[in-house]
């Protein structure tokens, strides 16, 4: 059996995104996995139990705090969203996951401080990490080219 890969739902083309919307991507590498059925795809910050639409939100800079544009704390949900993708990453047995660039959830090395400023910094977003620190490889979707040889190398 091919290896999985645990995928941002947004980057298939599924309405996640805080505005309703989504990122999909058309590369014909994720057209030729979704075929082989070896994408898992989700959203953590509706696992969490956001809405779509929900305000947009951000991780405060050097904390796992996130905050709404409104104002709102949802550290739990993002919490949990992060806790539940790392339950199904593991009961699917993924060898690696593609996530979004710069998302407070997804976001792998570069996201936004906190601050609804546009300003990035260096840090990665709350699923990101937990499935890093649980020894499970991160690309984004600027890294599909990286992504595919590492997946190759795994079947
Ligand atoms: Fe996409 Fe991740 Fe944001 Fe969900 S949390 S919309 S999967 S970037």
């Amino acid at each position: 059996m091919k290896p999985k890969i645990l995928i941002s739902a947004c980057l298939i083309g599924e309405n996640v995104k805080y505005d309703g919307g989504n990122n999909a991507l058309h590369v014909k590498i994720l057209e030729q996995w979704k075929e082989e059925g070896v994408l898992v795809p989700l959203c953590p910050e509706v696992l969490g139990g956001l809405n779509v639409p929900r305000s947009a939100c951000e991780v405060i800079e050097g904390t796992r705090t996130v905050i709404c544009k409104t104002g709102e704390d949802v550290t739990q949900e993002f919490a949990q969203g992060a806790k539940e993708s790392l339950r199904l990453a593991k009961e699917e047995g993924v060898c690696m996951a593609i996530l979004k660039a710069r998302s407070p959830s997804c976001g792998k090395d570069i996201i936004y401080d906190g601050t609804f400023t546009s300003t990035r910094v260096n840090d990665s977003g709350i699923t990101c990490k937990l499935l890093q620190e649980s020894g499970i490889p991160v690309f984004s979707e600027e890294e599909l080219s990286f992504a595919e040889a590492f997946w190759r190398q795994k079947g």
